[in-house]
């Protein structure tokens, strides 16, 4: 599938702002590549061809630790070659998949398939996760041993909770024995039966269902005293409410195996933005999206680390699917290509983040969750990075996207920061918002 790329494979990218996340240090000079390694940090030697990182970032392998590439059996969403292409578009070199696929990512034979197929498309590497339990029907612990030896790097029913608490004690502890966490997709959905929005003023006022904040917090608070029954490894998916991080406070106070992930559109948009956008079902997500008061919260967590990681959750769906009215279309946007430029956004503009202290919350954090050994920007490492023009401002356009899906509630938008390429293993994925492999587009 891919097409022929260019040139001897050595690459030399001259007087970049290197931004390494994964050892908290940022200097200005040349990274040279070849054999598909970083090779020469100081960059003395030469390369057959160079590439000018002039006024541009170099951060190494982005990884979105929650993305649904939707294959096998929903291809009309999304497939892992439309998936992978949206991720090279959006800067990562790695992406963990959801396994809310149909059939269910539930048997090791499923997660080496995905392996595979992300490896013969080669613009990411398509890590999976398998399920908690068999079909995510929340009845019986899937084979997470059998799976993890397959290369499954975490564990979840996501888009579904766990909902059984002696089965998430049971997995939580199984995962005490195993390098990945469980990723919980905390909801109690006898709190939030038929909600479509957050439960409040906003949602009154234009008459929607909705769902408290409390269905998130109690289930957070439940699985953080099970993790600490277990010695458990739990990750808390897209964590929306300040209940969800007292909970989540209070693990780490005591010590827990616990992390978590915020998603950039949690960190970006309020439930204002479903008045806004006068219904429109790009503003539906799961969580929903949260009052000013919330977002305040999830800010300062990012900021200051409770909140281990940002993950997009992409979540794609065709446009005929989407295209109903609120409170009957399904839950989920198209969102790894402005997860990078929505997160510079945030963290640059609104809280005046250093890069670095930002930036390790998409690279070495949930690199680290996931039990994953990648040591970034050191020779002999695998040569996966993005270039990253920060200062680039620039409405959002679905038009220029990979993926399938174009529903966004940031279209139109402008965002600080592009990513303007993507090398993985040492070639180029993507150049100039152009993905290098043929048939894709
Ligand atoms: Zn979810």
């Amino acid at each position: 599938m891919n097409g022929e790329r260019e040139g001897s494979g050595w690459w030399k990218i001259t007087d970049v702002r290197v931004i390494d996340p994964y050892r908290q240090r940022a200097w200005q000079g040349d990274v040279l590549v070849g054999q598909g390694r970083f090779q020469d940090l100081a960059a003395s030697a030469d390369a057959p061809e160079s590439v000018s990182g002039r006024g541009l970032w170099l951060v190494p392998r982005l990884l979105d630790m929650h993305v649904h590439l939707r294959s096998p059996g929903q291809e009309w969403k999304e497939d892992l070659a439309s998936g992978s292409a949206a991720a090279a578009h959006g800067g990562f070199a790695a992406v963990m998949t959801m396994p809310n696929t149909d059939p269910v990512v539930d048997v090791p034979s499923l997660v080496s398939w995905q392996i595979a197929e992300g490896r013969r498309i080669g613009l990411v590497d398509v890590l999976p996760a398998g399920a908690v339990t068999k079909a995510s029907g929340g009845q019986e612990l899937a084979e997470l041993w059998k799976m993890e030896k397959a290369g499954a790097v975490g564990f979840s029913d996501d888009g579904r909770p766990v909902a059984d608490g002696g089965l998430m004690r049971a997995a939580l502890s199984y995962s005490a024995t195993l390098a990945g966490p469980i990723v919980q997709h905390a909801e109690d959905v006898t709190l939030s039966g038929r909600g479509v929005m957050h439960e409040g003023e906003v949602s009154g006022r234009l008459g929607l269902a909705g769902v408290p904040g409390e269905a998130e917090a109690v289930m957070v608070w439940r699985d953080v005293q099970l993790a600490a029954l277990t010695d458990g490894r739990l990750h808390v998916a897209h964590v929306s409410t300040p209940g969800a991080l007292e909970a989540i406070q209070w693990a780490k106070a005591h010590g827990l195996r616990v992390t978590a992930e915020v998603t950039p559109h949690h960190l970006f948009f309020t439930d204002e933005r479903v008045a806004e956008l006068a219904f429109s079902p790009v503003t539906k997500v799961n969580p929903p999206l949260r009052p000013e008061s919330y977002r305040q919260v999830l800010l300062q967590a990012m900021k200051s680390g409770l909140i281990d990681a940002i993950a997009s959750d992409h979540a794609p769906h065709h446009a005929d699917e989407k295209d109903l009215p609120y409170k009957d279309a399904p839950f989920g946007i198209s969102s790894l290509e402005t997860a990078v430029a929505a997160v510079l956004t945030v963290g640059l503009d609104e809280l005046a983040m250093d890069p670095l202290t930002l930036l390790v919350r998409m690279t070495a954090a949930p690199h680290r969750i996931l039990g994953l050994s990648y040591q970034g920007l050191v020779p002999g490492e695998s040569a996966d990075f993005a270039l990253i023009d920060p200062d680039a401002r620039l409405p959002v356009d679905p038009g220029k996207w990979y993926s399938q899906a174009r529903e966004t509630p940031w279209q139109g938008v402008a965002l600080r920061g592009q990513v303007v390429a993507t090398m993985l293993r040492g070639r180029w994925a993507m150049r100039e918002g152009e993905v290098l492999t043929c048939g894709l587009r």
